[in-house]
């Protein structure tokens, strides 16, 4: 008898759980709890889940086209202040950072469609814009995932990337023989092979690290071939991957710091 696969939610977990969470933790640690669960509420309005009926979804993966979302640029441009207010309010913007990021707002179509596009960043504060357009189409893109993800179990993939927007995962749960992965991008989950980098599917030993850290103790393997990372955890401290993601986002900071991609 294996263990069955652990299957994190990606619902919003409740206020009261946050609240509670977040009295336990340290200021730096709960502000990131705070951010990262209120994210997770953000939701598209009903236009624009009206005109994903419009999206022709492939039926190989990936499923989503990107560049076929609809852009209502109202609603995109309340999520991308939200964010911004969210980071501001919690204190992990710069004063001119925050001025400089809401003045995005007015050009939050262009910014969209270069996401879309995986166009590069000119600089650090235009790649954070970038990312927090992300950000705020993921309601959106998750509507979309979830409506093709099934309902029992999560989808077998051998592939590197999310099966439904091409997306690279950011966090990892063990199941039966495999692991879980999870989108960073739309927050879909696959089952993938447990052996090798996900990335990559390096699987030379001497290429490949993994550490625990933390308490709880969350994991961190690290590829040396394509330099990525992957966080995750075997025992998690709630059943949410905001919250998992939240906790374990110290992580990320140390192993950008070494130059490695996430
Ligand atoms: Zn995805
Ligand atoms: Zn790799």
């Amino acid at each position: 008898m294996g263990r069955a696969d652990l299957v994190l939610s990606r619902e919003a977990p409740p206020a009261r759980v946050v609240a509670d969470l977040a009295a336990r933790l340290g200021e730096a640690e709960a502000a990131l709890v705070r951010v990262i669960t209120a994210l997770s509420r953000l939701e598209p309005v009903s236009a624009e889940v009206a005109a994903l009926a419009g999206v022709q979804v492939r039926p190989v993966p990936p499923c989503i086209p990107l560049g076929a979302l609809p852009v209502h640029a109202d609603a995109v441009g309340m999520r991308f202040v939200t964010v911004v207010d969210l980071l501001g309010d919690q204190g992990l913007l710069a004063a001119s950072a925050y001025r400089a990021l809401r003045a995005r707002t007015a050009d939050v179509t262009p910014l969209v469609r270069r996401w879309m596009t995986g166009a590069s960043a000119r600089d650090g504060r235009d790649a954070l814009a970038l990312r927090i357009a992300g950000v705020a189409m993921r309601p959106l893109l998750r509507h979309l995932s979830q409506s093709l993800e099934p309902a029992d179990a999560p989808p077998c993939s051998a592939s590197g990337h999310c099966p439904y927007c091409d997306g690279e995962p950011d966090f990892s749960t063990p199941a039966r023989a495999a692991r879980v992965l999870y989108c960073a991008r739309c927050d879909a989950a696959w089952r993938a092979p447990r052996a090798g980098c996900a990335f990559c599917r390096e699987t030379r030993p001497d290429r490949l690290a993994f550490r625990r850290t933390g308490e709880p103790p969350y994991g961190l393997e690290v590829c040396a071939s394509c330099r990525h990372y992957l966080k995750s955890v075997e025992v998690p401290v709630s059943e949410y991957l905001a919250i998992e993601r939240a906790l374990s986002a110290p992580l990320d900071s140390g192993a950008r710091a070494a130059g490695l991609v996430g």
